[in-house]
């Protein structure tokens, strides 16, 4: 756990959120400024800052629930009709939050390219 790391509060239980999926490695919880009718986020409860310090020889079992996850999140939801994944990565793409979380949005036509 990073001691200042707002997502890891979360995991944590220290601030709230409205958690949607709870797994052994990842949660998904909704976001507090939701763009689309779902908008959730989903991270591994261990703290790792960006997508680009995911390292295979650690953190295969989170990557793999992380999809698992968006899968019933997706289900649950009803967005049989389709639903984007975006991970932002360092400062150029807008991440603002320094640990993994997937976004998964959906229950509206989503435009393409993203801002
Ligand atoms: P990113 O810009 O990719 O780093 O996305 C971070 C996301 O986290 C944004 O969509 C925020 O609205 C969301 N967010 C930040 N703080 C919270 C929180 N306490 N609970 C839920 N979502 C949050």
């Amino acid at each position: 756990m990073a001691t200042d790391c707002i997502f890891c509060k979360i995991v944590s239980g220290d601030i709230p959120a409205d958690i949607v999926y709870e797994g052994d490695h990842v949660i998904g919880f909704r976001d507090i400024n939701a763009q689309a009718p779902t908008h959730v986020q989903i991270i591994p409860r261990e703290h790792v800052a960006k997508i680009s310090d995911f390292d295979p020889s650690r953190d295969t079992a989170w990557l793999v629930e992380l999809f698992q996850a968006a899968q019933k999140i997706a289900s649950d939801e009803g967005l049989d009709k389709g639903f984007r994944l975006v991970f932002n990565n360092g400062a150029l793409s807008g991440q603002s939050v320094l640990h993994v979380h997937m976004h998964i949005l959906g229950g509206r036509q989503l435009s393409w390219p993203p801002g």
